[in-house]
């Protein structure tokens, strides 16, 4: 299996490459942002809860992602790999990650890392909520939230990966193409479990 972690800050450009690597690679796209904006939409419980933290830009709680994650997984019995997209966010989620891969007999092939300036986010998630509505993505101080958030909590998982030696980061600004381009490269590189 060919197992992603694509990773970046909010507004990096995750969905639109993930899109890209799923039509060429036939790979599964498990989004824990879209999942609980799934769970929110149909208000079940889980949803409901998580909501609580997705509108101030704070983390849901671990348990509730790597639940989440875990019964995904399971719907999938012989896939060609997953993509991880916004999953994991903390260490103790990598660390889950890997415990929960090891049990389906396989594990993380790399982490995709986009790098992309501050400004260049906010910029971006701005347009993206005028487009989408999306109500994280409209507020300037919640957007800011985030990507503290991801500063304080999510970089350290970068280190978590290339202790592993599964680190590969991507300039991800520029052409979607072009960054696409240097992603393939990198995963030309890797090892497949
Ligand atoms: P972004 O575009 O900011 O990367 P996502 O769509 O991935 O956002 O996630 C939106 C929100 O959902 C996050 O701000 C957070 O509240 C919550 N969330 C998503 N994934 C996770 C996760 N793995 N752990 C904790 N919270 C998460």
């Amino acid at each position: 299996m060919l197992n992603i972690v694509l990773f970046g800050p909010p507004g990096a450009g995750k969905g639109t490459q993930s899109a890209k690597l799923i039509e060429d690679y036939g790979l599964v796209h498990l989004s824990t942002g879209d999942l609980l904006r799934a769970e929110r939409k149909a208000q079940t419980p889980l949803g409901i809860k998580a909501n609580q933290y997705i509108e101030k830009g704070n983390l849901v709680p671990d348990e509730v992602v790597i639940g989440m994650i875990e019964n995904k997984i399971k719907e999938y019995p012989n896939p060609k790999g997953f993509i991880f997209d916004g999953f994991p966010r903390t260490v103790p989620q990598a660390e889950a990650l890997d415990v929960l891969l090891a049990h389906h007999q396989t594990a993380i092939s790399t982490m995709i890392a986009l790098e992309v300036e501050y400004n260049e986010l906010v910029e971006r998630l701005l347009k993206r909520g005028a487009d989408s509505g999306r109500a994280d993505d409209q507020d300037e101080n919640i957007i800011k939230n985030r990507i503290n958030v991801y500063n304080n909590e999510t970089l350290p998982v970068a280190d978590f990966y290339k202790k592993q030696n599964k680190l590969a980061s991507i300039y991800g600004i520029g052409e979607i193409d072009e960054i696409y381009n240097q992603i393939s490269i990198a995963l030309s590189k890797v090892k497949v479990f």
